[in-house]
């Protein structure tokens, strides 16, 4: 019997009887971690792994039906031993371990490898049965060190600076947004931050992840000669919109996975792209699957044929699972997401 099969509502556990990451209303889910199509509203009960709280809560709201256990601390539930393990992806991300009739089962949610200082760093995690996901699961995914990224960044905002240009970077206000501020060289200048980013910056900083000083660019006047050196932190739904008037001279950039991609730059119409992903690349995903030792892979997410032909010819038993599991790289808009 399956430990996990996937059903209309999400991802179920029949022995627990309860959902992982569902994306319709249930009554007991088990949270990954806190991105919007991992993490929705309307569960009656939500367990998490206890760094995700503050994030969860930020998003979810403040009154619900939390409970939460620290990484690697087990709860028995209806003969289903539950354990949260570090997927290394953002603040609170876990994979989730369940152990039944002494078959192991690991539902990765979203992960990556290479630790950045702003979470606990991926943990793989022995299982017969491993769910992993493959946002960026295909071969022509292999990811740069991230400091070689982030002098890139660095290099870009010296040079707009220099030309008292403002730095305008669009990235993933939840993770990717706290992951560059905690990564890029913060003696450049100051840095402003878009009113969807400061929220998780404060959550950030409550949890203990350092989280350089920021300005709210709201406060800031277009007149103010901080301006010019400044680095501005920003949604990418702000691209475009009314909101980016109170920048004078401005170059801008984009920091996502996709940037990988020629052409992706040039359809968002930024003048710098940078390739930081919170995912695992390919050899990441293979590497972590390897690490699991398990015989069987259901992959969800992203380029599952791929992955999923790849891992059988490697003498694996592997299959697909279909989710509604978006893609967290970029807040897209419905016009963009059939793109
Ligand atoms: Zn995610
Ligand atoms: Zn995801």
């Amino acid at each position: 019997m399956d430990l996990v099969i996937a059903r209309p509502e999400g991802l179920y556990c029949p022995a627990g009887d309860f959902y992982i990451d569902p994306w319709r209303p249930v009554e007991r889910s088990v949270i990954t971690h806190a991105h919007g199509d991992h993490a929705r509203t309307g569960n009656q009960h939500y367990l998490a792994a206890a760094p995700g709280e503050g994030i969860l809560r930020s998003r979810l709201g403040q009154d619900i039906n939390l409970q939460t256990m620290a990484y690697g601390e087990r709860l028995l539930h209806h003969g289903v031993t539950l354990s949260f393990h570090p997927a290394g992806h953002v603040l609170g991300s876990a994979q989730v371990r369940l152990e039944y009739g002494g078959e192991v089962w690991v539902a990765s949610g979203d992960y990556k490898i290479e630790p950045d200082g702003t979470c606990a760093p991926f943990e793989p995690v022995r299982c017969h049965t491993f769910i992993t996901e493959s946002t960026f699961g295909l071969p022509i995914y292999r990811w740069q060190p991230q400091a070689d990224v982030f002098a890139e960044i660095n290099q870009w905002w010296q040079a707009n600076a220099a030309k008292d240009k403002t730095s305008v970077l669009f990235c993933y206000s939840f993770g990717k947004a706290q992951r560059i501020l905690h990564g890029i060289d913060t003696s450049l200048g100051p840095i402003l931050t878009h009113g969807a980013v400061e929220p998780l910056n404060r959550v950030y900083r409550d949890s203990g992840v350092y989280i350089p000083p920021t300005i709210y660019a709201g406060d800031v006047k277009k007149s103010d000669p901080i301006m010019r050196k400044a680095l501005v932190i920003a949604p990418p739904s702000a691209a475009g919109s009314t909101w980016m008037r109170r920048f004078g001279d401005y170059s801008d950039g984009f920091a996502s996975g996709w940037m990988r991609l020629r052409g992706t730059r040039r359809r968002r119409g930024v003048d710098r792209g940078f390739v930081l992903s919170d995912h695992a690349d390919w050899p990441g995903l293979l590497w972590a699957i390897g690490q699991t030792g398990a015989e069987r892979v259901m992959v969800t997410h992203g380029s599952v044929a791929v992955l999923v032909r790849h891992l059988r010819e490697q003498g694996l038993d592997a299959q697909g699972f279909s989710t509604e599991y978006g893609n967290d790289e970029e807040e897209l808009t419905s016009t963009e997401a059939t793109a």
